[in-house]
């Protein structure tokens, strides 16, 4: 399974340890400017590996999906239909994406009337990319321009975008769940298509589904639709197809604002409606400093505590982890990093995966700045320092021909080798620019990158060629081209690297060593002043040689093992798994039954499997809550727990 390289393409904050696949300890010499020699010839980079469709002959434009939705079968069946245009007048054969697809019938035609049924057959199989689904046009459409393509179907049980959740799942545990997650290339698990960024579609669904649940997509949802099992839904934006998304479920919605609002389970909506209040405010923000939102709505999903992920960015509808409901509005970023999606990534797409920093990197960059404005500056910096630390964390694990954001050489899975760091490091780059230019200058020309490229899926070199002619030649002598392709083709970290700081983070570091070697009391500890951020800098600022009535202290002073703020509580029992603090195992193993999310339960399991004493234990755990797990996050730990117990 290419389960890893999913979990990287999704997360916001990606724990680099989720990538250890193909990835080794290699000591980074930061000054080092030896070049990896770039071969360009080898692959061509503007090439989508990852997909099999033939999109220089025939490109879609237009999708229309008719789905039932079957919780019995945990299967989407029906119809697609894709319009197509024809690029080169010799090529005869349609070649889509597909995965375990089970197809029933193909029919061709130019738009009028039901089309003719064509011949197909599966020309390539491969267990990354899925199977190649060959279309034969039928005769007597060799000069047709404009083509239809009708495929009749339906999903496997065991589609990889899909998960079916049965209602013991779910927040509300009556009703079932079904929620897709496409990226990178999963759309082809529920929908055959050109599954590659590169091509940009609208499209139209009905969706048909048990008449107590309400479906809802990356499209133009209606607050206000009738409960009746029958929905209808357009995206008249064109969108790559990853974005592609569909919810099904006892889902209610509530209003935040004129053009936001939350879609989630009774039981969870009002606590998200809380949480996420300033997410009008939040737009406006974005639009103020990137240009019009173009979208219409943005709504939030919130899932069941299965999602694997943080969040996910789907057009007009983010798919939101139910774990950042802290009640204190702190782990909002996610949030304000989905919603900048709409611009990077959403509005400006990666043309292929190895461009994948566009999306993620620019990003992360723009919701430091959201998160700032909102926040204020101490929180956006608290932030800033902890991704730095992720970056440096990440370059001691990826290989250095994986350390450019834009490598020159071919992935072998979407995002893998990477770690997380194209979201770092492309942040960082970012930030560099923006030190240079000063905001006055580097603002504008980011919401004139937007606006020149929008609706567009584009390269690493266009951005490039964009930058150079926009910026860097516009502003003689202040950053050189060289200097911009040493961020984007190299390994490691430039020598003109920005380094962030927060100071009250160092205090916390600071705080942490202070009161371990007994120099300050605990009450002296301003924990409740703090934000997470900081109490989660002071936990892993702890020294290595706790006795366990110190971290007993600790704990009955702030409280770490009940808190409620799940990166509080993920910090805070890595620790104890690594340090073996029997007294707070009970609460651990609570902490590995309440979330689902792939990052605040699979480093705890490696640091228990990792410990020396606990292999067993985290074995044991992991069995009895393993059915309340999203296959994807089940894969990661065994990965961890395999991993570990080779290690001894
Ligand atoms: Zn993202």
């Amino acid at each position: 399974m290419r389960v890893f390289a999913l979990l990287l393409s999704v997360f916001f904050v990606v724990a680099c340890s989720q990538d250890k696949k193909s990835t080794a300890a290699i000591p980074v010499d930061k000054n080092s400017t030896a070049a990896i020699t770039v071969d360009k010839k080898a692959v061509d980079l503007s090439h989508d590996y990852f997909s099999f469709a033939n999109t220089k002959q025939f490109v879609t434009d237009h999708l229309q999906l008719d789905l039932t939705v079957d919780f019995s079968q945990q299967e989407l069946r029906g119809l697609a239909v894709l319009h197509m245009r024809r690029l080169d007048p010799s090529a005869t054969d349609i070649i889509l994406d597909t995965r375990d697809l089970h197809i029933s019938s193909v029919r061709v035609g130019d738009g009028n009337g039901e089309g003719t049924e064509a011949s197909y057959e599966y020309a390539q199989t491969d267990p990354v990319l899925g199977q190649a689904l060959k279309i034969t046009l039928p005769d007597g459409l060799e000069q047709q321009q404009n083509l239809v393509v009708s495929i009749r179907y339906r999903t496997d049980p065991s589609a990889s975008a899909l998960q079916w959740l049965p209602p013991v799942l779910t927040a509300g545990g009556k009703y079932p769940f079904m929620f897709s997650q496409s990226e990178s290339i999963h759309a082809r698990s529920w929908i055959p298509l050109q599954d590659t960024p590169s091509v940009r579609i609208t499209y139209e669904a009905a969706i048909h589904t048990p008449p107590e649940l309400l479906a809802v997509m990356s499209a133009d949802n209606d607050p206000h639709t009738k409960r009746n099992g029958e929905y209808k839904f357009t995206m008249p934006q064109p969108i790559p197809s990853y974005l592609l998304a569909i919810a099904v479920g006892n889902l209610y919605f509530a209003p935040i604002g004129a053009q936001t609002g939350i879609y989630a389970e009774p039981e969870t909506l009002e606590a998200a409606k809380f949480e996420f209040a300033d997410t009008q405010q939040m737009l406006e923000t974005a639009e103020s400093m990137f240009g019009p939102y173009q979208w219409g709505r943005y709504d939030l999903l919130i899932l069941p505590p299965s999602f694997p992920f943080g969040g996910m960015e789907n057009p007009r509808l983010s798919f939101i982890t139910p774990s950042i409901l802290a009640g204190d509005r702190s782990l909002v970023s996610l949030v304000a990093h989905e919603l900048a999606h709409s611009w990077s990534g959403n509005l400006v797409s990666n043309k292929t995966w190895r461009d994948i920093w566009l999306n993620e990197g620019v990003t992360s960059y723009l919701d430091a700045r959201l998160m700032e404005v909102l926040f204020g500056k101490d929180q956006a910096d608290e932030e800033r320092v902890l991704s730095y630390h992720e970056l440096l964390q990440g370059l001691k694990e990826v290989a250095p021909a994986m350390q450019a954001l834009a490598p020159t050489e071919r992935l072998k899975d979407p995002d893998e080798s990477q770690g997380s760091l194209y979201y770092q490091k492309g942040q960082l780059f970012l930030q560099l620019l923006e030190n240079t230019y000063g905001r006055k200058t580097f603002d504008p020309f980011l919401a004139a990158y937007f606006k020149h490229f929008e609706f567009q899926s584009i390269s690493t070199e266009q951005f490039l060629d964009y930058l150079d002619k926009n910026l860097l030649q516009k502003y003689p002598g202040k950053f050189s081209r060289a200097q911009a392709e040493e961020w984007l083709y190299q390994p490691g970290l430039p020598a003109d690297a920005p380094i962030p700081h927060s100071e009250t983070l160092e205090t916390a570091a600071q705080m942490a060593t202070d009161w371990a070697a007994g120099e300050i009391p605990v009450k002296d500890i301003p924990m409740s002043e703090w934000s997470p951020h900081a109490a989660v800098y002071f936990i892993d600022s702890l020294p290595a040689d706790l006795t366990d009535a110190q971290l007993s202290e600790l704990d009955a002073n702030f409280g770490f093992s009940q808190s409620h703020n799940a990166e509080i509580a993920r910090a805070w029992f890595i620790q104890v798994a690594t340090r073996r603090f029997l007294p707070a195992y009970e609460a651990m193993k609570v902490h590995l039954n309440r979330y689902g999310r792939t990052r605040l339960i699979e480093p705890v399991y490696l640091a228990l499997a990792k410990n020396g004493k606990d292999a067993d234990l985290a074995n044991e755990i992991f069995t009895e809550a393993r059915s309340k797990y999203h296959p994807l996050t089940i894969a990661a730990i065994e990965h961890s727990l395999n991993t570990a117990n080779r290690g001894h």
